[in-house]
């Protein structure tokens, strides 16, 4: 395991694929810590983490030690077949330890946001793509395409931070384009990008790869019926293209959890043919978000251990890798393991529930965590970067950032637990 070092005087915030490192916590030996930075979602998410008690350990709802509850769990798992290790809501030391268990059980891996993570993998895998990160685009954007209208909601710093910052590098902020194609309208305009005056393009989510289309067209000089899109103007497609030719560096960006649609990943092909277009001519790149509740980060560790990245698992002695088979609701749906092992260490909008199935279930929560049904055994567990310090990708996956600790109330880490899993596993099991 990787050692980490003590937190200094600043943190870095787990609560969505940001992962701003500017957070600090003031204490004043009496009252609990308080956070002096970061947005509203974070200093929701920390104050609700750190009002949490630790809880304690159950089987079949009853409070037991820690003990119990590892030795049920692991005769649970010795007794599978066809385990199912989903949720995977972990730190880089956490997703180490799972991968090793499942290894060793056979089990198979999946997010509880796989099917927006996928939605960009395949397009990854199919054709690759030019991707950028946070800091390029914050110090050389001068067009920047918003796809959807969700990227500001989910990425609470995304104008802050990148799309307009008080300075940068090489694009004057001031002089930095931005066009907004996606369900917005003037009242829905957060006020910090409305001050850019941005061009609103107002189109389905749905919509947005036969946009990209018209626009592929019109850059390459093709005739194209710019009107095709009811309710887009196509005079306005018409001057977007002139700006995306005469840019000197483009940015597209979109948050795959926001386009919740049938076959989704064809529109973020378009997205990515897009950019590929335009870089024959001058400099363009995506800029995917992503990381919010881990799936980057334990995303690249299995992809680093194993080749493959998640929707895989070791299966008759083989590494399979299943990206439309291994999707954990279906698995669930159609009774194709036999336990779930659900490891969600933070709290977040996409995990509100464990799913629910009649196969034994085995849970690895944060304290406050509720579960509509009761599982076989929950065991809290310390959240990365409140209870323990750790690892962590921020959305453009470049490096794994330090996690901080804000408290020590005793919880052990994902990591620590799995451990201690995988260690009665061989003690008592083989
Ligand atoms: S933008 Fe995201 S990473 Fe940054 S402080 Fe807010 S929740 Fe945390």
């Amino acid at each position: 395991m990787w050692q980490t070092e003590p937190a200094d005087s600043t943190l870095t915030c787990p609560f969505c694929g940001l992962a701003c490192d500017d957070l600090r916590v003031a204490t004043d030996g009496v009252d609990r810590p308080t956070l002096v930075n970061g947005c509203a979602t974070a200093q929701q998410a920390f104050s609700t983490a750190l009002a949490q008690a630790p809880g304690s350990p159950q089987i079949a709802g009853r409070p037991v030690a820690l003990d119990a509850a590892i030795t049920r769990a692991a005769d649970l798992l010795a007794a599978a077949h066809a385990p199912l290790f989903g949720g995977l809501v972990a730190d880089v030391n956490g997703m180490r330890a799972i991968m090793d268990l499942a290894d060793h059980q056979g089990a198979l891996l999946d997010h509880v946001g796989g099917d927006a993570l996928f939605r960009n993998l395949l397009v990854l895998q199919d054709s690759g793509w030019m991707t950028a990160t946070l800091t390029e685009v914050r110090n050389r954007a001068d067009l920047i395409l918003l796809l959807g209208n969700q990227c500001t909601h989910r990425f609470p710093r995304l104008i802050e931070r990148v799309l307009l910052p008080t300075d940068a590098l090489f694009s004057p902020p001031g002089q930095r384009s931005l066009v907004l194609l996606g369900g917005w309208d003037q009242e829905s305009l957060p006020a910090a990008l409305a001050a850019a005056n941005p061009t609103l393009i107002p189109v389905a989510n749905a919509d947005l790869a036969g946009v990209c289309g018209l626009l592929r067209g019109l850059i390459a000089g093709r005739p194209v019926r710019t009107n095709a899109i009811p309710g887009v103007s196509g005079l306005q497609l018409e001057d977007l293209a002139g700006r995306l030719r005469t840019a000197r560096y483009t940015v597209v960006i979109w948050a795959a959890a926001e386009l919740d649609f049938p076959h989704a990943e064809l529109t973020i092909q378009g997205f990515v043919e897009l950019v590929r277009d335009l870089n024959r001519t001058t400099r363009a790149a995506a800029l995917p978000l992503a990381g919010t509740l881990g799936d980057v980060t334990v995303n690249q560790v299995c992809t680093w251990q194993t080749g493959y990245p998640l929707r895989s698992g070791r299966q008759q002695n083989r590494l399979r890798y299943e990206p439309v088979l291994y999707r954990h609701q279906d698995l669930l749906a159609g009774g194709y393991c036999d336990l779930l092992l659900w490891v969600q260490a933070l709290a977040g909008a996409a995990t509100a529930a464990v799913p629910i199935t009649a196969r034994p279930t085995i849970v690895l929560g944060h304290p406050g965590m509720a579960c509509e049904r009761v599982p076989e055994v929950f065991i809290p567990v310390g959240l990365p970067g409140v209870d323990h310090p750790g690892h962590w990708y921020r959305s453009d996956a470049v490096c794994p950032l330090p996690l901080g600790q804000v408290r020590d109330v005793g919880l052990p880490s994902v990591a620590q637990v799995i451990g201690m899993l995988g260690e009665r596993l061989r003690v008592q099991h083989g």
